[in-house]
């Protein structure tokens, strides 16, 4: 059995990000990486780029060999972790291997769900989450006339659009009310669906599948209202769980995630978690919640390695807040923090203007003075001052008038006076 003093599980955004904090403290620390993939590391953002053609597979990755070897450490792929025994202090790979460790960081991120609708398994699907999904999806699309996209998300939207430009014809099927259930209201998400429905996308929401089929040559998909629609390619974008398999029996806390506290640490000790597979404080403070987004999966990471290094400066992690932007045809969308009041709470306010002939929409909602959540298509606002206005729980009850008119101008003298 091989023996190292950091064993890092996972080689993508959380894990190299724990990798370069360990590193800052611990210079000659021996150090594992394991990934479960054939490649070096890669941003799971690059992918849908990898499937429209405008990046190449081989340009995708966020460091080479080289550049992972500076860091002193041993990187290992093929390497899947099945089991963690922390009595032990090891883990063990599907090849058979055992590894012990001195401190271990699980950072095994997420991969697709699938639905449970019947027939699903056995039809010829894709999903989107690895580089090799990616690249099996950029062939299947080449070849492709038409395609069917389960689930309005990001990713299936992001898809749908590359589809859609490269000239297929394209079905999105949504079983929720509305598309970007998540990170739009409705009246948001109704615009950005109009600007697809102008560009030929055909979307279904409320959409419920009730059985998928068909065979190398195409699918076939069943809705509830008895509507049947066929296509040659099937993308299934319906969200994603956690890599926590390899956890049964070894006694660390699991719910939809590996459960963490503010410095990352599981019940385990000795073992600590970071990134989409971490379940953490939320910024809200309405209990632990997965928040899987790159930057969430960088600052875990980093204060997960910090702490595992006996850094004696590390931070707590602040809770995890909720950022996305969108770019779609042509437009701009955003969405930080809340993108809706929640339904039960009370002493909310929320500013909201709509433009829906110039396809304009901004929404600011406030508790006690201080900006909760902001979201916009086409506004004139920036998603970073948001973002460090609600971080920094900023007052604004003095200036909202003012900063409810002109969010940008306003946030920015907040800023920098925050700053001096
Ligand atoms: C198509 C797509 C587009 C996205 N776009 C955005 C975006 O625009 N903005 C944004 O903020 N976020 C985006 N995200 C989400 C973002 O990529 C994730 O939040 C981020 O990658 C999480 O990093 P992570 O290190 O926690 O996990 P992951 O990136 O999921 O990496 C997990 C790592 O663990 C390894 N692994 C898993 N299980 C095992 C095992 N048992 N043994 C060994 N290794 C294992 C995997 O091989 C991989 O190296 C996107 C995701 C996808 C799929």
């Amino acid at each position: 059995m091989s023996q190292t003093k950091y064993l890092i599980v996972g080689s993508s955004h959380a894990g190299l990000s724990a990798l370069e904090a360990i590193r800052m403290q611990d210079e000659e620390g021996s150090t594992t990486l394991l990934t479960q993939e054939k490649h070096l590391p890669y941003s799971p953002t690059i992918l849908p780029y990898v499937v429209s053609g405008l990046v190449d597979a081989k340009e995708a990755f966020l460091r080479d060999e080289e550049a992972v070897n500076r860091y002193g450490a041993e990187f290992k792929r093929d390497a899947k972790v099945v089991r963690v025994e922390p009595q032990t202090r090891s883990v063990k790979l599907q090849t058979g291997e055992g590894i012990q460790y001195e401190k271990l960081l699980l950072a095994t991120g997420a991969r697709p769900m699938l639905p449970p609708i019947s027939g699903l398994e056995d039809a010829p699907y894709h999903v989107l989450r690895t580089l090799d999904d990616a690249i099996g999806l950029h062939r299947a699309a080449q070849k492709a006339k038409s395609a069917i996209v389960l689930g309005a998300g990001l990713i299936g939207m992001h898809a749908a659009e590359n589809l859609a430009k490269r000239g297929r014809k394209v079905t999105v099927v949504e079983a929720m009310p509305h598309i970007l259930p998540g990170y739009f209201d409705e009246q948001a998400a109704g615009l950005v669906q109009r600007v697809f429905s102008d560009n030929g996308i055909k979307i279904l929401t409320g959409s419920a599948v009730t059985h998928a089929g068909g065979s190398d040559g195409g699918c076939v998909v069943s809705l509830e209202s008895g509507e049947e629609i066929s296509a040659d390619l099937l993308l299934v974008a319906t969200g994603v769980k956690c890599n926590i398999d390899y956890l049964a029996e070894s006694g660390i806390e699991v719910d939809e995630g590996i459960l963490v506290d503010e410095m990352m640490r599981t019940n385990a000790e000795g073992i600590w978690a970071a990134g989409d597979v971490a379940q953490a404080q939320s910024f809200f403070g309405d209990g632990k919640r997965i928040n899987a987004i790159l930057p969430n999966a960088v600052e875990q990471g980093r204060t997960a390695g910090r702490d595992m290094a006996g850094d004696p400066a590390v931070r707590p992690f602040p809770g995890g807040l909720p950022m996305n932007t969108y770019r779609f045809m042509g437009h701009n969308a955003f969405s930080v923090g809340m993108s809706q009041v929640p339904e039960t709470d009370e002493g909310y306010k929320v500013e909201q203007v709509s433009l829906p002939e110039s396809l304009k929409y901004q929404k600011l909602i406030f508790k006690r003075g201080r900006l909760v959540g902001a979201s916009g298509i086409n506004a004139n606002v920036d998603p970073g001052i948001m973002l460090q206005l609600i971080g920094r729980k900023v007052d604004l009850e003095e200036v909202k008038t003012q900063f409810v008119a002109s969010p940008v101008d306003t946030g920015r003298i907040l800023m920098s006076r925050l700053w001096r």
